[in-house]
Parts: C-alpha cells; structure tokens; sequence
C-alpha cells in the first residue's frame, strides 16, 4: 500500500472563509445558549448518521416525558418534514428545519427556529441534526448537552473511524442492540471505544424501536 495522501493545515481550500464561519457560527451559538438559558430551557442535541435511529430515540424520550416537561423538538433534514411528521404525532411541538444542501444545522438556523417558538411555555428542546457524523461536531447550536446515537448496523469500527464526534458528546446512545448478533458486533466493544475517546461520556445500549433502554438514555442525559 501507499502513503496516506493527507490535506495538511492550510492547503485546505477556502480556509480562511472557513475559520470566518466557524467562528460566526460560535457567537450566534453562545447567544442561543445565553437566550435558552434565560427561559430555563435544556437544549439537548441529538446527532448521527442516517439511520442510526434518531427520531426512534427522540419519539422514545418524548413518550417518557412528555407528562414531566414541556417539550418541543427542532427537525433537521435537508428538504423533507418525514421525521417532523413523526414526531409532531406525539403531540408536542415540533419545528422543522430544512437546510437545503446544507449536511448540517448551524446556529442562525437555530435562532431562527428559536423565534417560532414560546420559550416561556417550554422546559425541554430536542434538536435533531441532519443525519451525519462530521460537521456537526464543528457548528455547536447552543445546547446545554450533545447526544450522539449510534448504531451496531453501522458497523465494528465505526466509533474509532469517526472519533471528533465523540470528543464532546455528554451522552452516547448504541442502537440497536438486538441487531447486534446478526451484524456480527460487538456493542460493548463500541461502548469502549467512545470510552477511550472521551472518558466523560455516558454510554447507554439500546433499542429504540421497543423502548429498551431509552430510561437509561433519560438518566445518562439527567432528565
Ligand atoms: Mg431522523
Ligand atoms: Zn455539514
């Protein structure tokens, strides 16, 4: 095999433009978490790849809670409101989000969606990104905590492959478990390696599609 061809800091294009984004993206996300804070709301980020099981997670954790908090949900997706739908059947408010090309949410989009609603009737937001394991990590929204959900179908190497996402995530959720055998993998040996990454993180297993362990995800996450 052949060395590694690697982008070397400042051969990235657009960099600069790059750092200019990034660091306005900062500021509005601190005035996100300046306003949320103010109403007494947590904001939790929900975060992951396609499929992982996001909106199964959310729609668990609003069935358990939803008697406890006053809970609304920001939506991510590029064009469609599929998920929103889904969620909004629980009935708590949801907030659709498209971003267009974009493969990520950002905090203007946020604070824009932050005006729809009434932060004086709210305990609680859920904000689920665009199903993805890179950018997300770069564009905080503002949350008080960051989620991160995984899933075994992804493969056994997954955490290790995508290890920035994990370096600030509160809580890491590995989904479905009872696929685990079939997929040949391990979920523990996942558990341990977030754990490596970030010893800070919480880790909970699994099934979002029945509900196992979703109470596990509310304690990780302090609700
Ligand atoms: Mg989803
Ligand atoms: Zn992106």
């Amino acid at each position: 095999m052949k060395e590694v061809v690697k982008a070397e800091e400042g051969e990235v294009f657009d960099i600069e433009l790059e750092a200019d984004l990034l660091k306005a993206n900062k500021e509005l996300a601190e005035e996100n978490r300046e306003l949320l804070r103010k109403h007494g709301v947590a904001a939790i980020d929900i975060m992951g790849s396609i499929g992982a099981g996001k909106t199964s997670l959310i729609e668990k954790l609003v069935q358990l809670l939803k008697e406890k908090y006053r809970i609304a949900v920001f939506k991510g997706d590029l064009t469609t409101t599929i998920d929103a739908e889904l969620i909004a059947r629980h009935s708590v408010e949801v907030v659709p989000i498209n971003t267009g090309k974009e493969c990520h949410l950002d905090a203007n989009l946020v604070r824009k969606a932050l005006q729809e609603i009434d932060l004086n009737n709210l305990d609680l937001l859920f904000i689920e990104n665009v199903g993805n394991l890179i950018c997300p990590a770069e564009f905080p929204l503002g949350s008080e905590k960051r989620a991160v959900v995984i899933s075994v179908t992804e493969g056994p190497y997954m955490v290790v492959k995508h290890p920035f996402i994990f370096i600030d995530a509160d809580v890491v959720v590995i989904n479905k478990a009872d696929l685990a055998q079939a997929m040949k993998v391990d979920a523990k040996k996942l558990g341990t390696d977030v754990e490596r990454i970030n010893p800070n993180s919480k880790v909970a297993v699994t099934n979002c599609r029945s509900g196992e362990g979703v109470r596990k995800v509310v304690e990780a996450l302090g609700l």
